[in-house]
């Protein structure tokens, strides 16, 4: 059985004493019934990583090098997340792949850094409204995720996370129906079984678009969704809990 994930994506917002905040709420209130990871800004990670270290709540980075040190001036290293409490590290995020160029390449490149580092990767896919709207949506999710297919070893796949994000659900407040979702995640799983069949059944493949406490009970009740990648939600206790424990 796949155990639930929420993990919230705080991309460029908070402050330390925000972080602080939201970090003792979400350990205060103790989640049980799934999996909980917070993606703070790389600022605010070490001081997440003191705060939740022997916690259960994981640490995750919005981002990673593609290299391991050396000249790369602003870059992060999976090493130097590491090192600072890190266990997952987000990779493929939409606004990554249409803001920063960062190509199905790059997602393999960093994808093996993370796993090689003993780390998991959490990969995002999803298409555009446009991709959607031509039928071309499955095509779209395949080719972001053909690279991995093909070069990850079946052990590998255990320190895989795949995020399901269709970029129209992205911030928009725009969420797939779970019948749409479901129906993306059982593709995936598909894609999943042609490396193996534990693969399929054990890789978790979340949902990311415009998730909230009123909607994530539905989504997370169908049988491929085996969580959330929440934004903007994820910036507010309340908000963020509720997700967590409609599961
Ligand atoms: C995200 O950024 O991964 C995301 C899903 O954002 P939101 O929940 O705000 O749509």
């Amino acid at each position: 059985m796949r155990r639930l994930l929420v993990a919230g994506n705080w991309k460029m917002n908070a402050s330390s004493s925000m972080a602080e905040a939201l970090l003792s709420d979400i350990l205060t209130a103790d989640i049980q019934s799934c999996d909980v990871a917070v993606f703070p800004p790389f600022p605010y990670l070490a001081a997440a990583g003191v705060r939740l270290s022997n916690a259960a709540v994981q640490l995750g980075a919005q981002n990673c090098a593609t290299a391991d040190s050396g000249a790369y001036t602003g870059e992060v290293s999976v090493a130097m997340l590491q090192d600072v409490g890190c266990q997952l590290v987000l990779v493929g995020h939409s606004e990554r792949r249409a803001l920063f160029h960062e190509t199905d390449a790059v997602v393999l490149a960093k994808t093996e850094k993370i796993l090689a580092q003993d780390m998991t990767a959490v990969v995002c896919v999803g298409e555009t409204l446009e991709q959607r709207q031509s039928g071309n949506a499955e095509l779209i999710v395949k080719q972001q995720l053909s690279a991995l297919l093909h070069q990850l070893k079946e052990a590998q796949w255990s320190q895989v996370v795949i995020a399901y994000e269709p970029v129209w659900a992205i911030g928009t407040g725009e969420t797939a129906t779970p019948e749409q979702a479901q129906q993306m995640h059982a593709f995936i799983r598909s894609l999943l079984a042609g490396v193996s069949q534990k693969v399929a059944d054990e890789t978790r493949v979340l949902y990311g678009g415009s998730v909230k406490a009123a909607n994530a009970a539905e989504l997370f009740a169908q049988p491929d969704i085996d969580g959330g990648l929440v934004g903007g939600a994820s910036l507010t206790a309340e908000e963020f809990l509720g997700i967590c424990r409609s599961i």
